[in-house]
């Protein structure tokens, strides 16, 4: 055998063991089913076994490295690294490679470890990756934002590639998505959640229960980590507060309960799905009413 039949006969031996880890036909296949879900986990020559055959949903994550009380730094990214791997399954998605940097809070520049992208550096970086995804076929993505400034440049990123490629997105701000979750597995008044306060702290835990430095917490105080983050009528540069509390007062703060962090994460990461799910369907409903092309 030529050193070229050889390798044809590698990749086909190699081929076969790839395909015999999920069923032969695409149709019915989900991407659980598959030896790879994450997007840089795949090889060039496989993504068209998957797209669209298999899927053509893509979840992307995106955050921001910034200080978050005793929540890990990186919490922007986390939380939405560890929703997407509970939502890929039941939208049947793959997770596109995230992106990590974001345009933190210019208030927390001054606390260790921040790292700020400038906004329009923000919005063209996640254009090019949506642009990236629809250039591979993929048809609707959710992405799952983690940082309040990710919001406006996501947004506008999206609408862009909508317009030039047809690329359907639906963005989500877990914190402003589905807050009657909260209420139901803490109680309390419904509240807007705060910055490393309860939500976000449960949502670390579920991630990774060790990050969250509750002992700190404590020994601080979360009054000298937080402050109201409305009607206090002054202004800071640089911001004093690595934390930030919902504006109804007592409400929100920490709870470092790992049962029911995991609940929510579940909850919301379901619920996440099925308004994705939803969106799909009424986007597909909407377009089998255009009129069709001319032959
Ligand atoms: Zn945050």
């Amino acid at each position: 055998m030529s050193r070229a039949l050889r390798s044809v006969g590698i990749v086909i031996v190699a081929g076969v063991a790839w395909l015999a880890t999920s069923p032969a036909s695409a149709q019915g296949r989900r991407v659980t089913e598959l030896p790879a879900h994450k997007w840089e986990e795949i090889n060039w020559m496989r993504l068209k076994d998957i797209v669209p055959g298999v899927t053509d949903r893509a979840i992307l994550p995106i955050g921001t490295i910034e200080a978050h009380s005793v929540d890990p730094n990186g919490s922007d990214i986390l939380i939405p690294l560890k929703l997407a791997d509970l939502t890929y399954g039941p939208a049947n998605a793959l997770i596109a490679p995230p992106v990590y940097h974001g345009p933190s809070g210019q208030g927390l520049m001054d606390m260790a470890g921040t790292i700020r992208i400038r906004p329009a550096i923000f919005e063209e970086y996640v254009y090019d990756v949506l642009k990236g995804l629809a250039r591979w076929r993929i048809k609707n993505v959710l992405v799952v934002n983690g940082h309040g400034g990710n919001a406006e440049p996501a947004r506008r990123a999206a609408q862009r590639v909508y317009d030039e490629d047809g690329l359907r997105t639906m963005v989500v701000e877990w914190w402003n998505f589905r807050r009657d979750l909260s209420t139901k597995i803490w109680g309390g008044k419904p509240h807007t959640p705060g910055h490393g306060a309860l939500e976000e702290t449960a949502l670390n835990i579920a991630y990774n229960p060790k990050l969250i430095e509750r002992d700190l917490y404590d020994k601080v105080g979360g009054k000298e980590l937080g402050s109201q983050e409305g009607g206090t009528g002054f202004s800071v540069f640089p911001g004093i507060a690595s934390m930030g509390l919902p504006q109804e007062p007592g409400e929100g703060l920490p709870n470092f309960d790992v049962d029911k962090a995991n609940e929510y994460a579940r909850l919301l990461s379901a619920a996440m799905a099925e308004s994705f799910l939803e969106a799909i369907r009424r986007w597909d409903w909407i377009a089998s009413h255009h009129p069709s092309r001319p032959r």
